[in-house]
């Protein structure tokens, strides 16, 4: 608890405002949100989006980072609804073959079905698997630190700079283990070709074999509930459907926004380096994305696919490849199918499932023929089951939130110039007195576990 209660203003309450929200409010201090939509949680909410009784995430669904997350953890939010829900086995990746290669939880099962490369795989991956309870602190904390792991995480910077072709590559023969590996590296939203592409992979197996992939019961919404709920319990305030035009006047202000909607935000107020600074800061691709409602599951050809609310549906990685690195060929497409774990999503016997793929920045193009097309080469008759339909392009994203510039889902290309130093070497800081930046436009970068908003609500402890 500070000795001075301060006046706070959280712009944006996305999961990294509402976590430093509570950060700040832990701290003492009077926290007031300002959210310019309707409804709060940014890419953590959910909607009906396609018909009555669906209930439909609009951004984000699968926590990874979110089970990982120190703040999360330290948080009471199961006593404000939040409860995760798991699959049974984290992420499916259905084959050309009629076969499908799985991530389980258990490291021997998933090592045991790639065939060859199941004990490099082990090798690879138990490490980080074992350690990634206490590692998780060090891969989400400001980058520079003095890391409780200095061992693993300079293993894990040596395997992440890697490009995931490279990577794949050198470690394994079959196509099934490089497929999976591929798969989990297109979350870098990176082409597979660049450096440090690999990383997330490598992360993400890591946390599927310790603490697994879970959903939130009910949908993204109770995840968002949840920080707030605890928020106001602190004494917080949110007001939603006020849209900051400026910096409000407060003591601190804390910008759950992008580097483009700081700089809109402050007109001329910002000293020319870092204005420019923040100028050059780029966006990476966007994504474009379908909701359905299903009068089933997904008929999916390889029966595993129905154990994982992920299923990465791309094929082999030189397909993958080519589409993260020119968007030709057919599109690789993160499918999530919640409502076969989560009965509360859809009435009895229906489904929910959203799959996106990623698209240039902004891009225009209509991809929803191509992506149900992909996902019935993997489910013949999946579009038979379609009951309705939702599309989102990168623009109809940016209007539900406007942090997703030209629908770049994690606040700017995560590349290995941008990811440590985000958004600038001043991270969190700006130039301007008690004003700081806490989206996922800084570090640990994007994803749903509030640890930009933790990171940068510390700075003032
Ligand atoms: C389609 C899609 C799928 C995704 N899937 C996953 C997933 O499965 N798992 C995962 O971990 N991550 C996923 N993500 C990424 C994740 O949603 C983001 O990285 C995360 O939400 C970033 O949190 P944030 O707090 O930085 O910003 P956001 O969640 O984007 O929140 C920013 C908030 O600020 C508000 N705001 C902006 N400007 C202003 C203003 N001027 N005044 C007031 N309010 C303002 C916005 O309305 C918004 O509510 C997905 C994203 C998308 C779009």
């Amino acid at each position: 608890m500070s000795l001075v209660s301060l006046n706070a203003v959280v712009i944006g309450s996305g999961p990294n405002g509402l976590t430093a929200a509570i950060r700040l409010a832990l701290a003492g201090h009077k926290v007031t949100v300002l959210e310019g939509s309707t409804t709060i949680g940014g890419g953590a909410r959910s909607a009906g989006l396609t018909l009555p009784d669906f209930v439909h995430d609009i951004c984000s669904t699968v926590y990874p980072m979110g089970i990982s997350s120190p703040a999360f953890e330290q948080f009471p939010l199961a006593r404000y609804g939040l409860e995760w829900v798991h699959s049974a086995a984290p992420l499916a990746h259905p084959l050309a073959d009629g076969t499908a290669v799985v991530l389980e939880r258990s490291l021997d099962s998933t090592a045991n079905a790639l065939g060859p490369d199941g004990e490099t795989w082990r090798k690879l991956f138990e490490p980080f698997a074992q350690a990634w309870p206490s590692l998780r602190h060090d891969v989400l904390a400001p980058p520079i630190h003095f890391p409780k792991h200095p061992i693993l995480m300079t293993k894990l910077a040596r395997l992440g700079f890697m490009p995931a072709r490279s990577f794949a590559g050198k470690w394994f023969r079959g196509t099934r283990a490089r497929a999976l590996f591929a798969g989990m590296a297109t979350h870098s939203i990176l082409p597979l070709e660049d450096r440090f592409s690999s990383a997330i992979a490598v992360v993400y197996a890591a946390v599927g074999h310790s603490l697994g992939w879970p959903i939130a019961r009910g949908g993204a919404q109770k995840l968002a509930d949840a920080l707030a709920g605890y928020l106001i319990s602190l004494g917080g305030t949110i007001r939603t459907g006020v849209r900051a035009q400026s910096l409000p006047k407060a003591d601190i202000v804390m910008c759950d926004v992008t580097p483009r909607q700081f700089l809109a935000l402050t007109a001329d107020s910002l000293p020319v380096s870092y204005r420019k600074a923040l100028q050059r800061y780029r966006y990476g691709p966007g994504v474009f994305k379908m909701d359905w409602a299903l009068d089933g599951p997904i008929p999916w050809r390889a029966v595993e696919c129905t154990r994982a609310a992920t299923v990465h549906v791309g094929g082999s990685l030189e397909e993958i490849a080519e589409w993260e690195a020119h968007f030709a060929g057919r599109p690789f497409v993160i499918l999530v199918q919640p409502s076969l774990f989560d009965p509360s999503r859809a009435p009895a016997g229906k489904h929910t499932a959203w799959a996106y793929c990623h698209v240039p920045n902004g891009s225009m193009g209509d991809y929803s023929d191509a992506i149900e097309s992909q996902i019935e080469r993997f489910a013949p008759g999946f579009r038979r089951r379609i009951l309705a339909r939702s599309v989102l392009s990168p623009s109809a994203l940016e209007q539900h939130n406007p942090n997703l510039i030209g629908g770049d889902i994690v606040g700017g290309a995560m590349d290995i110039s941008q990811f440590f130093l985000r958004p600038t070497r001043s991270l969190y800081r700006t130039p301007l007195r008690g004003v700081y930046l806490c989206s996922a436009s800084t570090p640990p970068g994007g994803g749903v576990h509030g640890m930009c908003g933790y990171n940068a609500a510390r700075l003032l402890e």
